[in-house]
């Protein structure tokens, strides 16, 4: 009786002993979860995508802000401060960055670490600067000088960068490499379905020329073939001046150019003015995730540019080459 008393004292203890190390390991599991920042909302939305449920990502810029200038504010560096992982564009989109890394004080996160990753690695640039010509334009405040940072408006683009976050996310994270490497299979494999479909929707206007507020576009256009031919700013960063705007009106009216594309950040003034001069419409189109409300993935950002765009050809009775 009495060994029959311990032998089963002993079988609940050991499943007690059993269900204690399945909830701690539970607690370990989650615990694991790689807190990520990146700089902005398309980073953060392919992030989550290859991360899945093993990361927790906060994005700096808001989609609707311009990527170039973010206030570096204190809170951001406490955040980056116990990040495991910071993702970011590169070339010199984020300039406003290095003073919150600085700031952050966290070693696993700085330039050179496994903890930091640049997704322009690999990425076919468009725009780059001739050389030589690069510290003149700074000084006239030029943000583009090492190359069109505005590059994840290619959705293929968007498969590299893909790739050098799940590089990032596999280092700082080895036990779930596997589970990473699925969801990029699948990531490439909802890009090349949509990307057809996309490509489809717009081809009948392949060549339209249109004028834009910023140079975002110089990779969008390669790959969707829309012909951005002038910018209200006469060099990214850079507002116009009058002379530019009446010379972009006559360019507008010579070539019936009919569609004006602001993004977001950017003042509405100038683009009206235009408009009431040529009649073109002038279209906001969102660059990044969250620019607009109904963009809450990088799938859906291309889902709206190419809608938006094919609609507004038709409102101003672009023809089209069907
Ligand atoms: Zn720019």
């Amino acid at each position: 009786m009495l060994k029959d008393k311990i032998s089963k004292s002993v079988i609940i203890l050991s499943f007690s002993i059993f269900i204690f190390f399945v909830i701690l390991n539970a607690d370990n599991a989650f615990a694991k979860k790689l807190k990520v920042m990146t700089t902005s909302t398309d980073l953060k939305s392919i992030t989550e995508y290859i991360g899945g449920d093993k990361v927790e990502v906060e994005s700096i810029a808001k989609g609707y802000a311009n990527p170039h200038h973010v206030d570096p504010k204190p809170s951001f560096m406490v955040k980056l401060g116990k990040a495991d992982l910071f993702i970011r564009i590169g070339l010199d989109l984020e300039l406003w960055a290095q003073l919150l890394i600085d700031g952050a004080r966290n070693p696993r996160i700085r330039f050179g670490t496994p903890g930091h990753v640049i997704t322009a690695v690999g990425v076919d640039l468009q725009g780059m600067a001739v050389h030589g010509e690069a510290m003149i334009d700074r000084s006239l405040g030029d943000v583009h000088i090492y190359g069109n940072p505005h590059f994840w408006l290619d959705p293929l683009n968007g498969k590299i960068m893909a790739q050098n976050i799940l590089e990032g996310l596999k280092t700082n994270s080895p036990e779930n490499a596997r589970y990473f490497e699925n969801n990029k299979r699948l990531f490439d494999s909802e890009i090349d379905t949509r990307l057809a479909k996309w490509l489809k929707r717009i081809k009948p206007y392949s060549g339209t020329k249109v004028i834009a507020y910023h140079r975002s576009w110089p990779n969008f256009s390669k790959r969707f073939g829309i012909n951005v031919v002038d910018y209200v700013e006469p060099k990214p960063g850079i507002a116009p001046s009058p002379a530019h705007i009446a010379a972009l009106i006559k360019r507008m009216k010579s070539e019936d150019i009919r569609v004006l594309i602001r993004e977001p950040c950017y003042e509405t003034k100038i683009p009206k003015f235009i408009s009431t001069k040529t009649g073109a419409s002038v279209l906001t189109l969102p660059v990044s995730v969250e620019g607009v409300s109904e963009v809450k993935d990088y799938f859906e950002l291309f889902d709206y540019i190419i809608e938006n765009l094919v609609s507004t050809f038709e409102k101003q009775e672009i023809a089209s080459h069907d």
